[in-house]
């Protein structure tokens, strides 16, 4: 998801100072076959679906639990999504098209075996109770079928309420997400990670295969994660066979206005544009080029992007949807195929591992490809939320501290933590932490044992810091001296403070009067220091952190002028 700053209470009943820790994926094996019908007649998609699930969790199951998204849009249900548009204060007219429309999943029919099985359905949540026990490394094969009744959207949804409508239809264009019933993740410490839908947490799944069956009217263009292996017309419909292996989730778009383009990229890649009007080939491949150079090759062999009638950009496997077509929307929602798509994570108890690296990402291209200037990083709007990074997507206050914290605040701490490692050490992290984690769902604590191998150094005192608590820093500079020595040169002391609890290494600059710089790296980890400096010309001015390398909000006091030189200059000026 992208998103832009604006202040939405969403009234959540309390911010916790507990921060929040994804335990880590038990890597079951799952395979999806699904056949849909899209009924455009009435807006509905029915569906059989057929999850072959293997146990490998270390224990028995004796039940299985499935997302069941859908659920969370049924209107007047007592589900955490609506409850959360209610605080929101986000009117039912903003999220359905009409009074009269709905959306929701009903489940059939669930079985094993020819034999059904008893499920419950709780919010976003379905609970399979298996007639035997499934032991670990045994295999299970499960037939579901259901209806999915989709939302169209209200054409006055903007702002928040867009975030809020990721599925559904509107102007004959579909956008199938969240649509079909997934299995739920076993984590390693808290087993079924039970996580309802919630209005600001994303998503988590476990890496899967998925060969899919659209069936859609003959005239639809098909946008979805994977690759379509065949279409075929049959009277008034159309037969779309797809596959996607090693996905975590898998989304679609269709509809009879698309316009299709397809690219071929370098690293055998197919680049297919699905567009209502918008150009977004160009900034497309040049943003899957740009990634795939700098973190590693894009993980799949077809790329789609898709412009979208419903809700805003927002990421998925292998696709990403795109709503306003800017390059900053583009490339965002492209940077998420590496942070999100084929490095996963816990959207709900870690989301900066996805939205803070794509922010972060998204910045890099646009220095580095667009030639913006460096205050394009997060860094330089950095506002310290007054809520840690790593806090639960679900417990954030509103909107905006979400973004405030997740989104800037995570990307200035990767734009800092660049700065503190060195841009090369930095740059082959981000390689190492891609290549060992694509198909594999990471956490932050992977993230920082990357980090601290490849750089050598020990840095639980960053992350701790910077991710987990609200802890500022405020260097200034009081006093500075400087003469001139014997041998001509001069030479400059300057004492700093660094007044707050938090931690970092800082660049400390001189300018010169002859026009140059000289400078030094403090680490920072007492409160004050007294810095010398040598250099041929007098010091004009001295600066802590021109380049906003540390997350520091009051700068005022950064930066001290020598009144001498001042002086010498009138005279100078005079004579
Ligand atoms: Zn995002």
């Amino acid at each position: 998801m992208r998103t832009r700053i604006f202040a939405v209470g969403i009234g959540l009943i309390c911010v916790v100072s507990v921060f929040s820790v994804a335990s880590f994926a038990l890597p079951n094996e799952i395979a999806y076959t699904i056949s849909a019908q899209l009924d455009t007649a009435k807006n509905i998609i029915t569906a059989t679906e057929t999850v072959r699930f293997t146990n490998r969790t270390g224990t028995t199951l004796t039940e299985l639990y499935f997302h069941v998204v859908p659920n969370a849009f049924k209107r007047g249900a007592d589900t955490k999504y609506q409850q959360e548009l209610q605080r929101a204060g986000i009117p039912p007219a903003l999220i359905y098209a009409s009074p009269n429309d709905d959306a929701f999943i009903e489940i059939k029919s669930v079985t094993a075996n020819g034999q059904a099985l008893a499920f419950s359905i709780d919010d976003t949540l379905m609970r399979v109770a298996l007639q035997e026990p499934l032991a670990d490394g045994q295999t299970l094969e499960l037939q579901i079928e259901f209806l999915n009744d989709l939302l169209e959207a209200s054409p006055q949804a903007q702002w928040a309420a867009t975030l809020a409508v990721r599925s559904g239809f509107r102007n004959s264009t579909y956008t199938v997400t969240l649509w079909y019933p997934k299995v739920v993740v076993y984590d390693a410490d808290e087993g079924w990670n039970l996580d309802k839908y919630s209005f600001l947490g994303e998503f988590y799944g476990d890496f899967a295969d998925y060969d899919v069956t659209l069936t859609v009217p003959a005239n639809f263009t098909i946008g979805c994660t994977g690759t379509i292996l065949s279409e075929r017309v049959e009277g008034t419909q159309k037969l779309v066979k797809i596959q996607a292996e090693r996905v975590h989730d898998f989304a679609w778009v269709a509809g009879p206005f698309y316009r299709l383009e397809e690219t071929e990229l370098p690293h055998n890649i197919r680049l297919r544009v699905l567009s209502l009007g918008l150009s977004m080939t160009t900034v497309s491949s040049d943003a899957v080029n740009f990634f795939s150079e700098r973190f590693g090759p894009y993980a799949y062999s077809v790329v789609t992007v898709a412009q979208v009638t419903v809700g805003g950009g927002m990421e998925y496997p292998g696709i990403v949807m795109i709503a306003g077509g800017s390059t900053a929307e583009i490339v965002h929602e492209l940077a998420h195929q590496w942070w999100y798509g084929a490095v996963g994570n816990d959207e709900m108890d870690e989301a900066w591992l996805d939205e803070a690296f794509a922010t972060f990402s998204e910045e890099l291209y646009d220095i580095e490809r667009l030639n913006a200037p460096s205050s394009a990083r997060s860094s330089y709007r950095f506002r310290e939320p007054g809520i840690p990074v790593l806090t639960r997507a679900d417990r954030f206050p509103s909107l905006r501290s979400y973004a405030q914290a997740v989104y800037t605040k995570g990307s200035g701490v990767l734009w800092m933590l660049r700065w503190v490692i060195g841009p090369e050490t930095f740059d082959r992290l981000l390689r190492e932490y891609y290549a060992r984690f694509v198909y594999k769902n990471a956490t932050t604590q992977d993230f920082i044992a990357v980090a601290e191998e490849v750089s050598a150094q020990e840095l639980d005192w960053f992350f701790d810091i910077w991710l987990r608590t609200t802890k500022t820093v405020d260097f200034s500079l009081p006093v500075g001296t400087w003469r001139q020595l014997e041998d001509g040169q001069f030479e400059t002391r300057l004492t700093i403070l660094r007044q707050g609890e938090a931690l970092a290494p800082v660049k400390v600059v001189l300018y010169l009067r002859d026009g140059s710089i000289v400078e030094t790296r403090w680490d920072g980890q007492q409160t004050t220091a007294e810095l010398t400096f040598k250099s041929a010309s007098a010091p004009v001015q001295a600066e802590i952190d021109p380049d906003h390398d540390v997350l520091e909000e009051h700068r005022a006091n950064n930066t001290l002028s020598f009144p001498a030189f001042v002086l010498q200059r009138a005279i100078c000026d005079g004579g």
